[in-house]
């Protein structure tokens, strides 16, 4: 069965947990799968929720892992509200759709970067990481744009905040891209990056929708 199915079904059953649910035949007719009793059978099979009687709970396992879709999904409306500046009644996101917006490792450097939110656009509560409890004692923030980028310095990039397609394929093409090395040269008078052998110049728009991680 389709990973998505699974964690579309994982995704609802913590909404409806939230809401103080936990009976079985609201969760059936609050899915928009068609065949939700398949899905619940491939659950109940890998130990994520346990049914008994006309009740349907997350097994501890089960928890873990909605605790993080959920967290991974909230923390991405976050990022298009914060940062894309989507508007919230416009961001929706979907189970299905987050292995392509944000990847389990960045998960942390993302909520890091948002300032550890602890609510989503819709007001619902993010579940906490590992990194939201170390904050405290951390200094500076994990990722930055490139404009705040020490010059010389070393970073992963992170992810790219560009809603135009040509623009990011252009980009792509010249190897900025997630998870490209790159090394900022200078900030002025023009933004100059160096990828592997190639030193490449940025306009200011450009720089600023550029996340990078440094490295040591
Ligand atoms: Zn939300
Ligand atoms: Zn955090």
């Amino acid at each position: 069965m389709d990973k998505e199915r699974i964690d579309e079904a994982l995704e609802l059953l913590w909404v409806l947990n939230e809401e103080g649910h936990k009976d079985l035949n609201r969760f059936r007719m609050s899915s928009e799968d068609d065949e939700i009793d398949a899905v619940i059978a491939v659950l109940k099979r890998e130990g994520l929720v346990v049914v008994t009687g006309d009740s349907i709970q997350f097994s501890e396992k089960g928890r873990v892992q909605a605790k993080a879709l959920i967290r991974r999904l909230r923390l991405a409306e976050r990022l298009f509200t914060d940062v894309f500046e989507l508007r919230e009644d416009t961001v929706i996101v979907d189970a299905c759709k987050m292995e392509h917006i944000l990847s389990e490792e960045l998960t942390d450097s993302v909520c890091t970067f948002l300032g550890h939110p602890q609510t989503c656009p819709h007001g619902k509560a993010i579940p906490r990481g590992e990194c939201c409890k170390k904050y405290k004692v951390e200094i500076e923030p994990l990722v930055t744009k490139l404009p705040a980028f020490e010059v010389g310095s070393k970073g992963r990039i992170t992810f790219i905040v560009q809603t135009d397609p040509s623009r990011l394929s252009k980009l792509n093409s010249l190897g900025i891209t997630a998870g490209s090395v790159i090394r900022l040269l200078q900030k002025t008078p023009s933004f100059v990056i160096q990828i592997d052998e190639t030193t490449i110049a940025l306009d200011p728009e450009i720089a600023k929708a550029i996340f990078v991680k440094k490295l040591g």
